[in-house]
């Protein structure tokens, strides 16, 4: 059984750059994933329409201003093959394919308390020991279907968005059914409207939709923003969320009414997240702003889409603007335009099961060749989740989170020492543009296991006092935010089974404090840790 000082879970973002890092650090490392490739999320949701919403230049690695110079991204906000081939291109410049190990799922992570060290079980049959594990799983990996009856019975073609076949699905002609509205939907739906023969959008929420605004990156600007890039990336540390748009200091409610439309015209116009991030401070605590964005955006659904009927429908009355994370839409609502796109309202007819021939709503069969499950994910506790995690005494990690996870930082868990998680609960990644906290998350990590080694310690685990103060305070975080009260949300699991529903997992304090919170931690010798 080969040994090593630590196992990285998932060549994604984060996983490539912890290799990276560990290796700086002179620390035998051995990653696996469970693809046949890197990429992580940019790897299995390479459906019809994958693509940034976060702009592109913001999103890329920061850590090599080599790389920076070589890449170009070609658009706004790339698509998923350019930039599953950017991550390629990262592996390759740094060397980091030779210490991954592909087809490769991790089925058992397990504290062996005689040596202790960690014995991590793979799916193809190795067996590798570490003295640290790293899960870089990512917080949107554990892919869920719906609990539809019949769901084995569709004699057609389907799959879930999250595992979009590597040769693609040819859906020209064909009559399609998406199930699901969120941002992967939204995608989709944009994508595929033109090339099907009938699509059928079955919708149990709408969403409100931020206008994406992508478009070429022109030479000139190509310049800037290579010339830019520290100041860029500098920004996004300063901003709420790690992305280039920076929230109005100003409250909506001190500006006046004809002025307030105006900026949220401009914010629309400016495209991505602007008008979410970039909007009054008030935006995620005063109703009447949220509801004042909500009715704009209303107004453009009703102004684009022709049929009044299917506008209503689109429109969302359960939740305000910013509640949940929008997704990011090109022509999204030009596609209700079509003849042959159908949405069907599920909150008046549910699926009551699906047939071989289609999926039934009601006492109506639609009939189909493809279905496409955009449903989601066993969001940010669930890949550590399908792992069977065993810490100290035998206590898995599925049995400390029973009524929901616990964690100190977001980091690390009591009862499982020199076991880290990058992008796991109670951290800002949900929030966040993912490269900047996983950067960020995974700097800190590392400067763990630099410390552990210069102070002669042979590990490191969450205190479990610490581990309750900081999982109270990423409840608190959300108190006063009006997303708060919308619990019918990933960010409140759920969609996920068992204990983790109805609890906030996510800390929204914002990036800022999140990388203040690390520095002070790191600073004052990790108070909220136990060494050994
Ligand atoms: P999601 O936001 O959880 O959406 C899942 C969709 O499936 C929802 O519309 C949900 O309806 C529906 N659904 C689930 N179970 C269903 C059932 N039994 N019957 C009918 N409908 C059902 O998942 P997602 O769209 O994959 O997005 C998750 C997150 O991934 C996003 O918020 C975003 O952070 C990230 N993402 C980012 C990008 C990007 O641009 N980079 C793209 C895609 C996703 P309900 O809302 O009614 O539950």
């Amino acid at each position: 059984m080969e040994q090593f000082d630590v196992v990285v879970i998932g060549a994604g973002i984060s996983g490539l750059y912890a290799l990276h890092k560990l290796r700086q650090a002179g620390l035998k490392t051995r990653v696996v994933d469970a693809a046949s490739d890197v990429g992580g999320t940019w790897y299995w949701n390479r459906y019809p329409g994958a693509r940034f919403d976060s702009e592109s230049y913001s999103y890329q690695y920061s850590f090599s201003r080599e790389l920076i110079d070589e890449w170009n991204w070609s658009e706004h906000f790339a698509g998923q093959p350019e930039i599953e081939r950017y991550l390629q291109h990262v592996t390759d410049k740094f060397d980091l394919r030779r210490d991954i190990e592909f087809n490769a799922r991790v089925e058992s992570v397990i504290f062996d308390e005689r040596s202790r060290l960690w014995n991590v079980t793979t799916s193809n049959g190795l067996t590798l020991r570490a003295t640290y594990v790293i899960a870089a799983t990512g917080f949107l990996s554990a892919h869920q279907y719906p609990d539809i009856p019949g769901i084995g019975d569709f004699a057609g073609v389907s799959t879930h968005t999250a595992r979009w076949p590597r040769e693609g699905i040819d859906l020209r002609g064909k009559r399609v059914g998406v199930i699901g509205t969120g941002a992967t939907a939204v995608q989709v739906i944009q994508t595929i409207a033109p090339q099907v023969g009938h699509l059928s959008v079955f919708q149990r929420s709408p969403n409100w939709c931020t206008a994406l605004r992508n478009r070429p990156i022109d030479a000139e600007t190509q310049q800037a923003l290579k010339r830019d890039a520290e100041a860029i990336f500098a920004r996004c540390n300063e901003t709420y969320a790690g992305f280039i748009h920076k929230l109005d200091e100003r409250n909506g409610s001190t500006i006046d009414k004809a002025d307030r439309l105006q900026h949220y015209q401009t914010l629309h116009d400016r495209g991505g997240f602007a008008l979410w991030l970039a909007n009054y401070m008030d935006v995620f605590t005063n109703r009447e702003i949220a509801q004042e964005v909500s009715d704009f955006l209303a107004a453009k659904i009703r102004e684009r889409v022709r049929d009044p009927e299917t506008a209503e429908k689109l429109i969302p009355r359960d939740h305000l603007f910013g509640t949940k994370r929008p997704p990011g839409e090109t022509n999204y609502y030009e596609a209700f335009n079509h003849p042959h796109v159908e949405l069907i309202d599920l909150r008046e007819t549910p699926i009551s099961r699906i047939l071989p021939a289609g999926i039934e709503t009601g006492d109506r069969l639609h009939e189909l060749d493809v279905i496409i499950y955009a449903t989601g994910f066993r969001a940010v506790t669930g890949e550590l989740m399908r792992m069977h995690i065993v810490g100290e005494g035998g206590l898995t990690l599925a049995e400390k989170w029973h009524d929901g996870p616990k964690t100190n930082l977001g980091v690390q868990f009591a009862g499982f020492p020199n076991f880290f998680s990058v992008l796991g609960p109670h951290n800002p990644a949900a929030f966040c543009n993912i490269t900047r906290c996983a950067e960020n998350n995974v700097e800190w990590i590392v400067d763990c296991l630099r410390y552990l080694r210069e102070h002669g310690h042979t590990s490191m685990e969450a205190c479990p006092a610490a581990e309750e103060v900081w999982t109270q305070r990423c409840y608190d975080s959300a108190k006063g935010l009006l997303f708060s009260e919308v619990t019918d949300s990933w960010f409140f699991g759920y969609h996920n089974p068992g204990g983790d529903q109805g609890r906030y997992l996510i800390f929204t304090e914002g990036v800022p404090a999140y990388r203040r919170i690390f520095a002070e931690t790191a600073a004052s010798g990790y108070p909220g840790f136990v060494f050994r």
